[in-house]
């Protein structure tokens, strides 16, 4: 919440910095204002914390807060506070390029005379309420997903039980569909599960090691029955030895199949999909150039920072499938998320499935697309580091014996 604070706001401080409390005052990380009013006085700001200073950027000390803090609602609170002597709670929104939602607290100090003093403090409530909206539009969203299939069911059962209860040829159809529709809702709630997993366990940083390049070709393997059915085929090329990553095995599965499945799923009849996995020394060098003509090439999420030290190991899927529009690509990793007029029966969840376990495993997540040539999915994991850095290649048998005490 601080912002930049002047100099000479701080000078109005300093004389309240002195005990502890007031230290401790100073910084609160919400902005604390104390201000004069009464029934003859306009409010005016006697004291504002370093958060308050850094939020209205101004000389608070004897500023009237009117136009301090152009909010109605909070003047009202102030005036209801000032004539019952009670706390006062009230909401209000800030307009500015981003609304803001604040909560502001106006808390009598209990003294009297004719000028009295208001503790207000505010509380920013914007990120509480985005989450909160955020929850309320994806539970909606499931529900709906669950509800298509499930009407679909419910349609098909009346069917069976009226219309078509002596025709088994129908019967056979219907049951068919209907079987196709109850596994859908059964892969719409796994996914549900495992996004939710994910979403449980995404603060913890990851353990055990995986050689990534084993992993992506069992993947390819288990998943033989889907190519084989559409028809596609599905190379690996990979770096030679182990690519070992840090990271949570049944994690890793999930993002290498969901990019090669999808990568099957939308793919013509008889094309191909080329996978690739490889080391790079850096972050730099395993984003490899970008700039294919006509290509469009976006990062869905980038890791906060990594060491220039740090080596990588990615998974690059291309196919030459249907291609996106520029326009899709920033809201691909979006839950239920489709482009529009392409059919694949899927849950629309694989994709944000993926960028949650790339958070977790700090790696970087990108998508290269051209409508009608294809697209390629590219995932970048920091690779585990080696032991010792004077002993690159050949790996030595044994590890080096480490240091011990004196
Ligand atoms: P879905 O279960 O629908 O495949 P995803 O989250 O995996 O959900 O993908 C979201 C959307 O992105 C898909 O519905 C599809 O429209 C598009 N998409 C994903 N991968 C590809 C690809 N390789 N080629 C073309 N479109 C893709």
């Amino acid at each position: 919440m601080a912002g930049p604070v002047s100099r000479h706001a701080l000078a109005v401080s300093e004389t309240l910095t002195e005990t502890p409390a007031q230290r401790i005052l100073e910084l609160l990380p919400d902005p604390v204002l104390l201000v004069r009013a009464g029934a003859a006085q306009a409010p005016e700001i006697a004291y504002g914390n370093q958060a308050a200073r850094g939020l209205f950027r101004i000389e608070l000390k004897g500023a009237p807060l009117g136009a301090a803090l152009r909010q109605p609602q909070v003047l009202e609170a102030l005036e209801e506070a000032l004539a019952t002597d009670q706390a006062v709670e009230v909401a209000f929104e800030s307009i500015g390029v981003q609304p803001r939602y604040w909560r502001a607290f106006v808390q009598p100090l209990g003294d009297e005379g004719p000028v009295r003093q208001f503790v207000l403090m505010l509380r920013d409530e914007t990120d509480a309420r985005r989450t909160e909206r955020m929850r309320a539009d994806f539970l909606a969203n499931a529900s709906h997903e669950l509800r298509t299939p499930l009407a679909s069911l419910a349609g098909f059962v009346e069917t069976l039980r009226t219309h078509a209860k002596d025709d088994p040829e129908a019967r056979d159809r219907f049951l068919a569909i209907m079987a196709e529709q109850a596994g859908r809702m059964a892969r719409l709630i796994d996914d549900l599960l495992s996004l939710s997993r994910i979403e449980l366990n995404e603060h913890i940083a990851p353990e055990g090691a995986v050689d990534f390049s084993q992993l992506v070709q069992d993947v390819v393997d288990s998943i033989r029955p889907l190519t084989a059915e559409r028809a596609v085929t599905v190379t690996v090329e990979a770096d030679a030895g182990p690519l070992m990553v840090t990271g949570d095995r049944d994690q890793l599965v999930q993002v290498a199949q969901n990019l090669v499945e999808n990568a099957v799923k939308y793919s013509a009849p008889r094309t191909s999909v080329a996978v690739e996995v490889a080391r790079a020394a850096s972050l730099e060098a395993a984003r490899g150039a970008s700039g294919r003509e006509g290509w469009v090439s976006l990062s869905l999420l980038s890791p906060d920072a990594a060491a220039s030290d740090q080596a990588f190991v990615a998974m690059r899927v291309h196919d030459k499938g249907p291609g996106m529009a520029r326009q899709h690509l920033p809201r691909l990793s979006e839950r239920f998320y489709r482009v529009a007029g392409q059919k694949s029966g899927g849950t629309g969840l694989g994709l944000a499935i993926v960028k949650h376990v790339a958070q977790r495993h700090g790696a970087e997540l990108k998508v290269d697309s051209a409508p009608g040539a294809g697209s390629t999915f590219s995932i970048l994991f920091p690779a585990q580091r080696v032991r010792s850095a004077l002993t690159p290649t050949p790996a030595p048998a044994r590890p080096e014996p480490l240091a011990t005490g004196p």
